[in-house]
């Protein structure tokens, strides 16, 4: 990137925004700015090219069959593998996490390749939809705060051995394959099944993101009175409810 410019893509707003992902492209903008960073924001629709340039792709979450036409755009397009390949952060919720992995089970009960980005399996949970409040502690090696977040997803999603969880759940279904664990990341690339949006409930990481695109050791401080205020009230409900 140039020292005071960040590219950032939100990727497929037309197939995988179901959940208010538009705030994790809001937030990861706004909290750049206020750093004094130039954000050139592009919204990428699943039949335009991915472009492979940019600095950081947020890809949301979506239901069963926009899911499965994301994937084999996606594929098709090549863009996200190849800004992967450069080294671009990439963050991803739900259907998004889903299709970044080596494949997932589609609407049609059929296994759909994914995009091989992240060491990750997923298939269809035995049980129910996992739906509720999560609160999850974060990989101590990302050293950020709990995250809290909202899950609602069929899938339940299996790590391969290069992938590392992203958070261990204290509440909440995370992965869903019972070892407690919540998403995944490898060196760039992240994923998670929290909405919220999961960047506006925890902007500690939209700015991880920012950090590891401008390669910078630290961030000024923001003021997050309202978003600790949002946070204990979701911690507080979440806690009540368990
Ligand atoms: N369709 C996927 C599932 O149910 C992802 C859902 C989502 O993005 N919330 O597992």
């Amino acid at each position: 990137m140039n020292d005071d410019s960040l590219r950032l893509v939100w990727v497929y707003p037309d197939l995988l925004s179901t959940y208010g992902d538009q705030g994790n492209a809001l937030v990861v903008e706004r909290r750049a700015r206020q750093r004094g960073y130039d954000v050139t924001r592009v919204d990428v629709r699943s039949d335009q090219p991915v472009p492979a340039s940019a600095d950081i792709y947020l890809i949301g979450g979506g239901e069963d069959r926009p899911q499965r036409l994301a994937a084999e755009r996606l594929r098709r397009d090549g863009g996200l593998n190849r800004a992967a390949a450069n080294g671009a952060i990439i963050f991803s919720v739900c259907a998004g996490y889903q299709i970044l992995g080596h494949e997932f089970i589609n609407d049609l009960d059929r296994q759909e390749p994914g995009l091989g980005l992240l060491d990750v399996t997923s298939g269809r949970g035995q049980a129910g939809r996992c739906v509720g409040d999560v609160l999850a502690d974060i990989d101590p090696q990302l050293g950020l705060p709990q995250l809290t977040g909202f899950e609602n997803h069929q899938g339940v999603t299996h790590l391969g051995p290069t992938a590392k969880p992203l958070a261990r759940v204290r509440f909440g279904h995370g992965n869903g394959t019972g070892d407690g664990t919540e998403g995944a990341w490898n060196g760039n690339v992240f994923g998670t099944y929290m909405h919220g949006p999961v960047l506006a409930r925890n902007p500690q990481i939209a700015d991880l993101l920012i950090r590891l695109a401008l390669e910078s050791a630290g961030l000024a401080p923001v003021d997050d009175r309202w978003y600790e205020a949002l946070r204990n009230e979701r911690i507080a409900a979440a806690s009540a409810a368990h």
